[in-house]
């Protein structure tokens, strides 16, 4: 079977991460199938679409390792093509300028709207209108079919099927020239020979009306899947009010593109009760006998565990890589160093690259402030404590080797009769500013003597004037 799909994104807005799943089928199926994925940037809304989001299409797309087919198609520069096939179709009868202007048309809207019935335009051109005045600029309309039915056999949907006499006349050439989407759409698929049609169910009422073109054209008619769109936890399509919407939302907060990926592809598509899914096996197991119907609700703690999942996967050299932008400072060797040593630990905790490069920071610089909570072990119990801790690791008493200084503290807190948890709290509040790092002795023996007896100080400092 021959498949070449496409994704069609419209750069007037920030890629939102339903279109990122509606790639993401698309890209598997081919791949699935050994078949093309083919981009297509549908550009034409020339007042809404914006470089910077047909930019952060690519980039998107190249961070999850979406990759396509050939040059993406830029719909804009195809508009005399998609005008000539509209002047084809005037020239076998198959559509007709419509001389009808908008304030007469807005009038039958309102005049149904008064009698409850449903507006459609009433074809009073297409028998030709030669009652129009020379200046009314023309929009060219199809000659749709007046009677049976139009079916589509969806992948995802099944067989829907709706009565022609509901199908207007729909334009295909607006008045000031310009190709709609309605015809956009067609030509170009027709051109870049595209087999499936795989796109939210928002268009699943287009389809009807582009299978109209396609019929009139006398073209092949692809296949069709609607996947279900996303909704947020409230079953509203997901929006910037449910937190993030936009792909590049996702990134900033530091999800992994394989924790997206994987999110995206079990949010509607199953293989039996598998949550961690490679790529590899993605695209052998892919199809569309498991797309759901129902739609997608977007569950924030299911991507988080995914992630911290494919955060503890990654190698702790290109989890430093990945946390560099994340980070407000320039590292030197040593302090990359340090985090690396650090990582196997950090990444056992961290849900996301912010809070992965957020609890680095304990291997970048001493505490600038201390949480509130840490005053709870900082009374002058505490501090005596840390003083006498100070003292040892300066004379060389207590070693800053990990497993030797557990045994030394844990040896001096039995012999002032005090809890391991009580000192140990008390010198990660020094060393990290919180109550919640990895084991104090580990940071210890990574930052080393000198930088702990400072931080240590610096604790005792702050709260014993
Ligand atoms: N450009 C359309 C959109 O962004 C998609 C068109 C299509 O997939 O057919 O919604
Ligand atoms: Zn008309």
């Amino acid at each position: 079977m021959t498949v070449n799909v496409r994704f069609a994104p419209s750069p007037t807005g920030v890629l939102h991460i339903g279109s990122v799943r509606t790639a993401l089928f698309n890209w598997l199926y081919a791949r699935h199938n050994n078949g093309k994925f083919l981009l297509r940037i549908e550009d034409t809304d020339k007042l809404r679409s914006t470089d910077e989001n047909t930019r952060l299409i690519f980039k998107i797309l190249e961070w999850l390792q979406i990759d396509w087919d050939g040059d993406p198609v830029i719909q804009s520069s195809r508009i005399e093509r998609h005008k000539e096939v509209a002047l084809d179709l005037i020239s076998k009868g198959k559509a007709y300028y419509c001389y009808c202007t908008p304030e007469e048309l807005a009038s039958k809207k309102e005049q149904c709207l008064k009698e409850n019935r449903p507006y459609k335009y009433d074809g009073k051109c297409r028998n030709g209108n030669n009652n129009h005045d020379s200046n009314i600029k023309p929009v060219v309309r199809l000659k749709s079919e007046l009677e049976g039915t139009t079916t589509v056999k969806d992948m995802v949907q099944g067989e829907v099927t709706v009565n022609n006499s509901q199908l207007d006349d729909l334009v295909l050439i607006r008045s000031d020239g310009t190709p709609t989407y309605m015809l956009s759409v067609v030509v170009d698929d027709h051109d870049m020979n595209i087999t499936h049609v795989i796109r939210g169910d928002d268009h699943l009422t287009n389809t009807f009306r582009q299978i109209q073109i396609y019929k009139a054209c006398g073209w092949d008619i692809p296949k069709f899947g609607h996947i279900p769109l996303i909704y947020g936890p409230d079953g509203a399509k997901l929006s910037k009010r449910h937190g993030a919407a936009s792909a590049i939302d996702y990134m900033q907060l530091g999800y992994l593109p394989e924790a997206i990926s994987n999110y995206l592809l079990r949010l509607g598509w199953s293989h039996g009760n598998d949550e961690i899914i490679s790529r590899e096996d993605a695209i052998k197991w892919f199809d569309f006998d498991n797309v759901g119907k129902s739609p997608s609700r977007f569950d924030m703690a299911k991507l988080q565990n995914l992630n911290a999942h494919y955060i503890k996967e990654r190698t702790n050299e290109s989890l430093l890589e990945y946390m560099l932008p994340f980070l407000k400072y320039e590292l030197n060797n040593e302090v990359k160093n340090n985090i690396l040593k650090g990582m196997d630990s950090l990444k056992e905790r961290a849900k996301t690259i912010v809070e992965l490069a957020e609890s680095a920071s304990i291997y970048i610089k001493a505490p600038e402030a201390y949480e509130d909570k840490c005053s709870k072990y900082a009374t002058s119990m505490h501090l005596d404590l840390l003083n006498e801790i100070v003292e040892k690791i300066k004379n060389n008493e207590f070693s800053t080797n990990e497993e030797d200084l557990c045994n030394s503290v844990k040896e001096f807190a039995g012999s002032h009769n005090i809890k391991l948890i009580e000192i140990a709290q008390a010198i990660r509040g020094a060393l990290c500013g919180k109550l919640a790092s990895p084991s104090v002795f580990e940071i210890i023996s990574i930052i080393g003597k000198e930088e702990t007896i400072k931080r240590l100080e610096s604790f005792i400092n702050h709260y014993g004037q």
